[in-house]
């Protein structure tokens, strides 16, 4: 393991982690930045008895940039990013953008309620960005066991480091994954935080493991373990080193904790043989969990599109008693028109886009829809419906095909289903003549 240490361009540090131990990495940033701006405090939120860090200094930030702008890929000769070196396998580095620094200081007007000093106190801490993978589209999911080693070689080191800063409490490594929880560059990445307090799950976590040695003698953590182990229906993967299992109180439809089957106080307790093991479990899990969330997204897609075929049809007076839903692979293909194919219907119906008259990525306007004038005729109707449906998913037809798709149907309303199967033939790029 090669660790190299360099600074930004702005003075933050930044430290490469390598498997090899010739690899050679660029350390000067060419770039011109302006120094960090660390206007964090946190503020105590007497109603929950829990600390708040507020850092409106990062409302500035990159978000979503296009992958051509990415600041995680690696730098080019026209285009230096935060690596200044043209690859990496893991690399850490101070967030641009912390909601934690150690020159966090306490501003003029803290514009608390609660006039006690201890009621705002600095931002003080370190946040680190961890890019594991040089691939923009990547994911941990995709990684080698041997390249999640380096990943956690490097959360041990800045365990180990950021630890021994004044004032930090915790250091809490860890990984949001996807714009849903408010990722804001799609760059695989990680993030550790330094802490000046113990977060209330954390602290939560030690107080219930305090009071069951208290009672019992013995630890909560390794009670929970042996249980879930002995009853076994909640395991998801197992190794010698590690258990994977679903909480009997799980909180979120996919939830899964990977605990080490021997009981440690952090991360730089593990063996080496306990290190060498996690890469293959988590991976494995990871990628469980992703299937899993692509069969719900994909579920719950398609339930949407039906919804709105169904509402469509029976809002022209038709039957919809036969009618199976759209599938979900024409559906995966067409949500990814879906925006676009509504602005483009909105420049044409209203002359504006369609984000000037629907606030959100709302689902499929089914009332809009049901207030439409029913259409007597079935086959006309249908035809309408399935035009309406096309156009809604983005689904082009071309040429011949939409009075073949409309050849097709006939009055009643599982033809919709049917012929929307058969759309997916219309689709660009597939089986179309
Ligand atoms: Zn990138």
């Amino acid at each position: 393991m090669k660790r190299t240490v360099a600074r930004l361009a702005d003075g933050r540090g930044i430290l490469y982690f390598d498997s090899r131990d010739d690899a050679v990495r660029r350390l000067d940033d060419p770039r011109d930045l302006p120094a960090v701006s660390t206007e964090s405090v946190l503020r105590w939120d007497a109603a929950v008895e829990e600390w708040v860090v507020v850092a409106g200094h990062r409302q500035g930030r990159t978000f979503q940039p296009p992958a051509d702008q990415c600041p995680l890929c690696p730098s080019t000769p026209e285009r230096p990013t935060e690596v200044p070196s043209d690859d990496y396998e893991v690399v850490v580095f101070e967030n641009r953008f912390p909601s934690l620094s150690m020159d966090a200081s306490l501003p003029d007007h803290p514009g608390v309620v609660l006039a006690e000093p201890s009621a705002v106190r600095p931002g003080t801490g370190r946040c680190e960005v961890v890019c594991f993978t040089p691939d923009h589209d990547a994911s941990f999911a995709s990684l080698a066991p041997q390249q999640v080693r380096t990943v956690m070689e490097a959360w041990i080191d800045r365990t180990l480091e950021l630890r021994t800063l004044p004032g930090v409490v915790q250091v809490f490594p860890f990984e949001n994954r996807g714009a849903e929880i408010g990722v804001t560059l799609a760059h695989p990445h990680g993030q550790i935080y330094a802490y000046p307090f113990v977060p209330p799950r954390t602290e939560r976590l030690l107080a219930a493991e305090r009071r069951h040695v208290e009672q019992t003698g013995r630890h909560l953590s390794d009670d929970i373990l042996a249980a879930e182990r002995a009853d076994g229906r909640r395991i998801v993967a197992e190794n010698d080193a590690w258990t994977a299992f679903v909480p009997a109180a799980a909180r979120w439809p996919f939830e899964v904790h990977l605990y080490p089957r021997r009981r440690m106080p952090d991360l730089p307790a593990l063996t080496d043989d306990e290190r060498e093991a996690f890469g293959p479990i988590y991976v494995e899990v990871l990628r469980r969990l992703h299937r899993g969330g692509a069969r719900q997204a994909l579920r719950a897609r398609s339930r949407e599109a039906s919804r709105f075929v169904e509402g469509m049809a029976r809002s022209r007076g038709l039957d919809t008693a036969g009618f199976r839903g759209v599938s979900p692979a024409l559906q995966a293909r067409a949500a990814a028109r879906w925006a676009a194919a509504n602005d483009a219907l909105a420049r044409e119906a209203w002359n504006a886009p369609w984000t000037s008259r629907v606030p959100t990525d709302a689902p499929p306007p089914v009332n809009e829809v049901a207030a439409l004038p029913p259409v007597p005729a079935n086959e006309a109707g249908m035809r309408a419906v399935m035009d309406d449906a096309c156009a809604r998913f983005g689904i082009t037809l071309r040429r011949g095909w939409a009075a073949r798709l409309h050849g097709i149907m006939d009055a009643s309303a599982t033809a919709a289903s049917t012929a929307m199967q058969h759309a997916r033939a219309f689709l660009p790029g597939e089986g179309a003549p």
